[in-house]
């Protein structure tokens, strides 16, 4: 864990979070049959024990996080739950009293078609607080990355590499401290009255597209003869976003956004065929009135 901060990774989005191939062995004793054995149910009073402290030890974890080192995801049932990333686990593998050994060399994946690569690493972690060991945990992160795309070939490659060194340590200290599937609760509950909120939490899946979560703040490609759409709630000139693979073009007020419950405030937006035609109706309506007169 030596990471400058100049190395921070960007928000992860939820198509680059791995599921660790790990192996995960507590080190210390103890079986649930060597618990039972041990008389005066003092078995149950050790599992109660070590259940607090961990307790204790995810609540002191996230009081040192901020928002913005959490990612919400909601499944489609609503469910929300928080992934830890890199950048929060820079914060708390010390009073987990986490060790991570690296293992030598690199894999490269490139993809010939695109020259597009793929970095990746390995390595091993181990709790001194918990007795929990992880080993053959993958770090990995791509050159066609933001943050990355467009640097100069070598200085790409160094950055992409420091990511993977990164994806691999928040990879370890997730797997040893169980802060990958945090329920949303227990966030707003250690941060209760400390001025952190979970409203500036990043979004991940669940939460519609970029675009969609940042509100309207693309706005090329504007139909030239159609004037935008006003917010009927704030009087302001709706945005144009363009169609993606996933929408179809749209004009939406700057205001209207997404907040952490998943739903859109109440601010206008309309389809930009939908308003086109509207507009064209306008017109038509206009010219035959004049005729009439
Ligand atoms: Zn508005």
């Amino acid at each position: 864990m030596n990471q400058d901060p100049e190395n921070e990774n960007p928000a992860i989005e939820p198509e680059l979070i791995h599921e660790e191939t790990a192996l995960t062995r507590p080190s210390m004793p103890v079986t649930i049959d060597e618990l039972a054995v041990i008389p005066d149910d003092k078995g149950i009073q050790v599992i109660q024990a070590r259940y607090k402290m961990i307790d204790t030890l995810r609540r002191a974890s996230i009081s040192l996080t901020s928002p913005q080192d959490w990612l919400l995801f909601k499944t489609p049932e609503g469910a929300v739950t928080a992934y830890l990333q890199d950048s929060g686990c820079k914060r708390i593998w010390q009073i987990w009293g986490i060790e991570i050994s690296p293992k030598e060399g690199w894999e490269k994946i490139t993809d010939d078609e695109t020259g597009d690569y793929a970095c990746k690493c390995y390595g091993t972690g181990v709790s001194k607080v918990t007795g929990l060991f992880v080993e053959n945990i993958e770090g990995v992160r791509y050159s066609n990355e933001n943050y990355c795309k467009d640097l100069p070939r070598l200085q790409q490659e160094v950055r992409v590499k420091q990511a993977a060194i990164a994806n691999r340590d928040g990879n370890i200290i997730r797997a040893l401290t169980g802060l990958k599937s945090v329920a949303l609760e227990m966030l707003e509950e250690v941060w209760k009255g400390t001025g952190k909120s979970s409203a500036l939490c990043n979004l991940g899946k669940g939460y519609g597209s970029r675009t969609e979560r940042k509100g309207a703040e693309v706005h090329d490609q504007a139909p030239r003869d159609v004037p935008a759409p006003i917010c009927d709630i704030c009087g302001k000139s709706m945005k144009y976003i363009a169609a993606s693979d996933r929408y179809k073009a749209f004009w939406s007020c700057p205001e209207k956004k997404k907040g952490p419950d998943g739903k859109y405030n109440n601010h206008g937006s309309v389809e930009a065929d939908k308003w086109e035609a509207t507009m064209k109706l306008a017109a038509e309506d206009k010219a035959a009135a004049k005729g009439a007169a």
